[in-house]
């Protein structure tokens, strides 16, 4: 439980970084764009010393906003994937107090993991961090409360469902948390995967985490679904190939060492 809370105290630091990030480049952005229109607006009046000054004032911020970037780059570079084989079941039920703990007392939380599951080939750490994300998302998403689910299912897709989703045709394990929020119209679920995307109000979204959901996903060889109805709510499923083979004891027993023990 401790480490699981510094976890999620790591977490909450990534997000301020990455939303203080996001918010300077906002910033520099409506700069650029400011320069850019008194830029033309000067230009139409002849007064080309100025034009000449906002250059100067766009071409700065430009330079301010890669160097955010890059930085961004460097940080989620660190990030890179390790994949193992891994029991989901065990990942999302060893994952189920913590959750609990950062969306708080009043959503409960079910996790319903199918009988049988396959092992899926994923980096684990990922996959926990994909998880909290999608669950506090879920939870923003009920002001008002409302559950959230937590389920597993071995998925075949055939060719008609593998285009539907986007993926090859084959066997894939999906993980879905869903929730009776508001849903997301349209024009939301359009945008959501775009980095720095957000409708909450500022410092309180990053606007990265499905982009880092979908990111992850795509490099597991997955991929991610959104089905959302507005008032209802909405599923967001992570699906995983298939590792075909069992997982072996010694990485069962780890990870039974890293459960959290309460
Ligand atoms: P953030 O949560 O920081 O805004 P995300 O990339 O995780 O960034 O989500 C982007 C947007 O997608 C959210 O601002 C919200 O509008 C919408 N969204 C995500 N998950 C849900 C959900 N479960 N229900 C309703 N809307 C959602």
């Amino acid at each position: 439980v401790e480490d699981a809370l510094r976890q999620s105290q790591k977490m909450e630091a990534v997000g301020q970084l990455t939303g203080g990030l996001a918010h300077d480049f906002n910033n520099l952005l409506a700069g650029i764009s400011g320069s850019l229109e008194m830029m033309q607006n000067r230009m139409q009046q002849g007064r080309f010393q100025d034009v000449e000054r906002y250059m100067a004032v766009a071409q700065g911020a430009s330079k301010r906003a890669a160097a955010l970037t890059h930085r961004l780059l460097a940080f989620s570079r660190r990030q890179t994937l390790d994949p193992k084989p891994t029991d989901v079941n065990r990942l999302a039920l060893g994952m189920q107090e913590m959750i609990q703990r950062t969306v708080g007392p009043s959503i409960p939380i079910e996790v319903v993991g199918a009988a049988g599951l396959w092992p899926a080939l994923v980096d684990p750490s990922q996959l926990e961090n994909a998880l909290l994300n999608l669950c506090i998302n879920a939870r923003d998403a009920m002001p008002d409360g409302g559950r959230i689910t937590v389920e597993t299912a071995n998925k075949w897709l055939d060719e008609r469902a593998a285009r539907q989703r986007d993926i090859p045709e084959g066997q894939y394990l999906s993980l879905c948390v869903t929730d009776t929020g508001i849903g997301m119209p349209p024009e939301v679920i359009a945008r959501v995967f775009e980095p720095f995307f957000t409708t909450k109000p500022l410092g309180e979204g990053t606007g990265l985490g499905l982009s880092m959901i979908y990111g992850f996903a795509q490099q597991s060889g997955g991929q991610v679904r959104i089905y959302s109805e507005i008032g209802q709510g909405t599923t967001v499923c992570i699906y995983l190939p298939r590792h075909y083979g069992e997982i072996e004891d010694d990485e069962q027993s780890v990870k039974l060492d890293t459960l959290p023990r309460s």
